[in-house]
């Protein structure tokens, strides 16, 4: 490997590194189910507990499979449509409005900046 070569991939990694991480919103069982953060979402992620969600909803995707409800017991966000609001508002739309901060950011779900964007215009082509 040349010296040009060793360069790029430490400045890759770094760049990666340093990366500001985001991540998809997640609702804990604190929840109310009080409905305030519901109508907030861009990109209506969010459901009452036992109903099924869709890919269509709120978004230009032409796909209308039912799929399961995230919960029985709470409202829940479908993570393949939450992009922590980014290219609509500064925050997270249902963690500003929930009254229990129960909206919290889910670990099991890190994605960068430009990964939610690229979400985002996939869901809003
Ligand atoms: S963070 Fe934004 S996009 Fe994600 S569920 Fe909450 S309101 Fe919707
Ligand atoms: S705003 Fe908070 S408490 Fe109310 S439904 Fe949404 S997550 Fe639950």
């Amino acid at each position: 490997m040349d010296v040009i070569l060793i360069k790029k991939t430490i400045f890759l990694q770094l760049d990666n590194l340093f990366k500001k991480k985001e991540m998809a919103i997640k609702i804990t069982d604190d929840c109310i189910n009080c409905e305030a953060c519901e109508p907030e979402c861009p990109n209506n992620a969010i459901y009452a507990p036992e109903e099924d969600w869709k890919m269509s909803d709120g978004t230009t995707v032409a796909d209308d499979t039912e799929r399961e409800a995230g919960s029985d017991d709470f409202f829940y966000i479908a993570t393949d449509k939450c992009t922590e609001c980014i290219g609509f508002h500064e925050e997270p739309q249902c963690a500003a409005v929930c009254p229990v901060d129960c909206c919290v950011p889910d670990e099991d779900h890190v994605e960068t900046d430009d990964e939610l964007m690229a979400k985002k215009d996939k869901l809003h082509a």
